[in-house]
């Protein structure tokens, strides 16, 4: 009897990735020839070979010519939309959820935050955990606040999915009304709490009103009772205005860019940075449009990672990104966007907030695991630098999201998340589409041998 082979009595051997170059999201000098030592799924040492001693019988992986990351993760994605064009019935099929974790992890991505609302994100959860599904680790909100009829509730009515998802949106108008949404939120043991403070947003036209918004008495009362039970407060907003109440109301995280024309950016964003407020731009959604159209940007090093089913209809003539493009102004309307929060994320590390990459992948035209690739473009073209957009899309994201104690950064101690790129991505930040291997747990993918799930026709 092969007792030794049993499960019980299996010890994997520890892993030794050697000669790779070393950027271990800290922030701190990168280490050329780098040892990363992994036993079971834990970090055991990290640094120059050196300093590195390999033990006997570890499994050795040589790195040369190739950069060791820690995973990356995406701060704010939702992971119940296909992120494609809304025109394949297979979009909203379960396999299609399931190919969009799959997809995040042949990018590279082992953590991800859905930022709301998912109906199905704590059976997600356990069903990862479970290693029935298999995808990055996954954390979310769950649900939503906002107040009546305001921020997405207009959205989700014009898109037909207002009865599917309004119970995972709490319209609240009043403080007890607010304190008990709270309180089922935190009884459904999700991550953390998201707020919508932002004018009402349409499918064809944007931001046509200024009402409906969660009076600052309500506001203060969510985020008072959301951190009198340990969560962090996550809010959606577009204007100065908007984000300067969350602010001031003691909210934790900003999940957007500020993108709308108004006054009063500059001294928000240093408010931000004075109190700790940390900021997702998710500039990939502000740039939609121009995604849809961008040769460079579906082109065939995407098609052959993404599932077909998605690259097709994102692609397709009636996609919802390509329908919005035929509405009038729109489109101009999106660049001026573009603009503004490109020059805010420029002011936003000018004064020193923390920034954290999220994509918002999930809307239409955001592909799932894809998008981080062009958000890390958008933020280096906005102003950092490839170690400052690789810093936030490991360390300051997994910090943000509450996750940094674990992940984020490769340190003894930590859970074994990592990635293997090709080249130098600090030479150029587009080699972060480049991940030959993928360390999920201390377990290792071939993300090349991640097979996308059937969906039948
Ligand atoms: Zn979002």
């Amino acid at each position: 009897m092969l007792l030794w082979a049993s499960p019980l009595f299996a010890r994997t051997a520890p892993i030794a990735f050697v000669g790779g170059y070393l950027i271990d999201g800290t922030g701190g000098e990168p280490i050329a020839d780098a040892t990363v030592l992994v036993d079971g799924n834990k970090i055991v040492k990290a640094g120059p070979a050196a300093r590195v001693k390999i033990p006997s019988g570890a499994r050795v992986i040589p790195l040369r010519g190739k950069s060791i990351l820690p995973g990356i993760v995406d701060s704010h994605m939702h992971i119940g939309a296909s992120g494609a064009g809304s025109v394949d019935p297979r979009e909203f099929r379960p396999v299609a959820t399931e190919n969009s974790l799959i997809a995040y992890l042949k990018f590279g991505v082992t953590t991800a935050y859905d930022m709301a609302a998912n109906p199905r994100l704590s059976e997600m959860k356990a069903a990862l955990a479970q290693g029935r599904l298999i995808g990055p680790r996954l954390y979310g909100n769950g649900y939503g606040i906002t107040a009546p009829g305001s921020h997405p509730i207009r959205l989700l009515n014009e898109i037909g999915v207002l009865d599917l998802l309004g119970p995972y949106y709490f319209q609240v108008s009043t403080e007890p009304e607010a304190v008990a949404a709270v309180h089922k939120i935190v009884e459904a043991n999700t991550d953390g709490l998201k707020i919508f403070h932002s004018r009402a947003e349409s499918a064809t036209s944007r931001y046509d009103c200024d009402r409906d918004k969660l009076s600052p008495e309500v506001l203060k009362a969510v985020i008072r009772e959301a951190h009198a039970n340990g969560k962090k407060v996550y809010a959606h907003i577009s204007f100065p205005s908007e984000a300067r109440d969350v602010v001031e109301a003691g909210g934790d995280v900003i999940v957007h860019s500020i993108s709308m024309a108004e006054t009063g950016a500059d001294e928000v964003l240093k408010m931000m940075a004075e109190r700790g407020v940390a900021y997702i731009p998710t500039l990939s959604i502000v740039e939609r449009d121009y995604v849809a159209h961008s040769d460079r940007y579906f082109t065939t090093p995407l098609r052959g990672k993404v599932w077909e089913v998605f690259f097709d209809s994102v692609v397709n003539p009636k996609s919802v990104v390509n329908e919005r493009n035929n509405v009038p102004g729109l489109r101009n309307d999106e660049k001026r966007s573009m603009d503004i929060a490109m020059a805010n994320l420029r002011t936003a590390l000018k004064a020193n907030v923390k920034i954290a990459m999220g994509t918002d992948s999930g809307n239409n035209g955001i592909l799932h695991g894809a998008t981080v690739v062009r958000e890390m473009e958008l933020m280096n073209s906005g102003g950092m630098t490839p170690m400052q957009v690789i810093v936030s899309a490991t360390k300051t994201a997994a910090d943000v999201i509450g996750q940094g104690a674990q992940v984020g950064t490769i340190e003894p101690g930590k859970l074994a998340d990592l990635i293997v790129v090709d080249g130098n991505p600090l030479e150029n930040i587009a080699l972060i589409n480049s991940v030959e291997l993928v360390v999920l747990d201390g377990k290792i993918i071939d993300p090349g041998n991640l097979q996308y799930k059937d969906a039948g026709k």
